[in-house]
């Protein structure tokens, strides 16, 4: 199902652009797109500029989006040799800020240009391209184009042999629970004794993927059911899971569940991608609770499953200042740097990646989360070598392990302190 993500404010005022592409036989006609979208009126003589570009890749779709420093109007057309040109008025854009060097899912290369005053984002897309969608945001500023793919016929590309894979540690459904009607609440407040795991992503949202293919949600599952069976075996907690298998789960129950079983600690697992390759290392997050963080989220790409759910919410201020004012009495950033502390020493001990450290940013993942909460960043899975160590099932063992040991640590550090040591 197409999720719709046109802000039910903004519809009135602008048509989400949306042409066939690359139809047998136009391919190479200039196709005269003359869709527009509207979001608010570009001021009078307001330079504009685009500070970014993300390009991801979905199952469905890849997403481009092209960052601005003010919201503004845009125009799509197509070019002689094919490329949609993204052309935004008033606008400057430096070559650097927006070009794509190596396909991402249906874009096989994006560069740019400004010309009389005008910024163009030529995007080149495959064969595999079939429609697309675009329409400006005002919050953060941003044009968003979905590129949606062909539905294929064919068999999907052989995959590399499968790493062999032990048989998935918890297999049996139940041994995790998944609902809160599964586990009672505890509410022994000196003991850390209920674990809720998020493994990102599931389901349609695959999250980012690897060069040769490995998709970010398998490998969370993977490392989280891991986590889960050093928590209960070792540390004898009871571990609850958002997901124990390929299931879409949406944001807001990840979190209601970890607050319904009343679970001390939310521990959110994923792996990180960027454009560049060679990037890679180790990062841990906890919430923050500045306000321009909150205007950088929605770029980040934790953030985009939830958007993608909840297509009003960037948009509305409302629901900003509501978040805001829930973090303002989040009583747990203390301890969740704590926690974020305790896991990123331990991951970079024992998995030796580079120390990228811990980090604050707005992940609605966490906000609504009534305890400590972190959110993990294990490896890069864009990045090639990293990408092979996440889908070895004996490094996710270690990497599953050296979460377990900061958990521990954490565990048994706020146990001391709440003089609850040794029950
Ligand atoms: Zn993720």
């Amino acid at each position: 199902m197409k999720p719709n993500w046109t802000g039910v404010a903004e519809r009135k005022k602008m048509e989400p652009v949306k042409r066939q592409i690359f139809e047998a036989g136009r391919s190479r006609r200039v196709i005269a797109l003359a869709a527009a979208a509207a979001l608010v009126p570009a001021a009078a003589h307001a330079a504009n500029r685009v500070t970014g570009l993300t390009v991801r890749n979905y199952t469905d779709y890849t997403a481009v989006i092209v960052k601005l420093q003010k919201p503004s109007l845009f125009k799509v057309s197509a070019t002689k040799d094919g490329r949609l040109a993204v052309v935004i008025e008033n606008c400057a854009v430096s070559p650097s800020a927006a070009k794509l060097d190596k396909p991402v899912g249906v874009v096989t290369k994006i560069t740019s240009a400004t010309v009389k005053g005008r910024a163009y984002i030529y995007v080149t897309l495959g064969k595999g391209a079939k429609n697309y969608e675009g329409k400006a945001l005002k919050t953060p500023p941003q044009i968003f184009f979905k590129i949606y793919k062909k539905p294929t016929t064919a068999k999907p590309p052989e995959k590399r042999p499968e790493p062999i894979k032990e048989k998935p540690v918890v297999a049996a459904k139940g041994e995790f629970p998944t609902s809160a009607k599964e586990i009672k609440p505890d509410a022994t407040p000196t003991i850390i004794d209920t674990i809720c795991i998020d493994p990102g992503h599931g389901g349609r949202f695959t999250g980012a993927e690897g060069p040769d293919g490995s998709l970010e949600k398998d490998v969370n599952l993977d490392i989280s059911l891991r986590l889960a069976r050093l928590l209960r075996d070792k540390l004898g907690v009871r571990v609850v899971m958002t997901r124990i298998d390929d299931s879409h789960v949406y944001m807001r129950d990840r979190t209601g569940l970890a607050n319904a079983v009343n679970a001390d600690l939310f521990i959110d697992l994923h792996n990180n991608a960027v454009l560049n390759a060679k990037v890679g290392g180790t990062e841990t997050y906890f919430l923050s609770q500045s306000w321009n963080d909150w205007e950088r989220a929605a770029t980040i790409a934790e953030n985009q499953d939830f958007l993608a759910e909840n297509p009003n919410f960037a948009a509305d201020p409302a629901s900003l200042n509501f978040i805001l004012s829930l973090l303002a009495q989040n009583e747990y950033l203390q301890e969740s740097s704590e926690l974020a502390h305790c896991c990123q020493d331990k991951l970079i001990k024992k998995l030796d990646l580079r120390d990228r450290g811990v980090k604050q940013a707005p992940f609605f993942v966490l906000v609504g989360c009534e305890m400590p909460s972190i959110l993990l960043e294990i490896a890069f899975i864009s990045n090639s070598n990293e990408e092979n160590l996440l889908t070895n099932p004996a490094w996710q063992q270690k990497a599953a392990e050296a979460v377990f040991e900061g958990i521990k640590k954490y565990k048994d550090a706020y146990e001391k302190k709440m003089g609850s040591r040794g029950r």
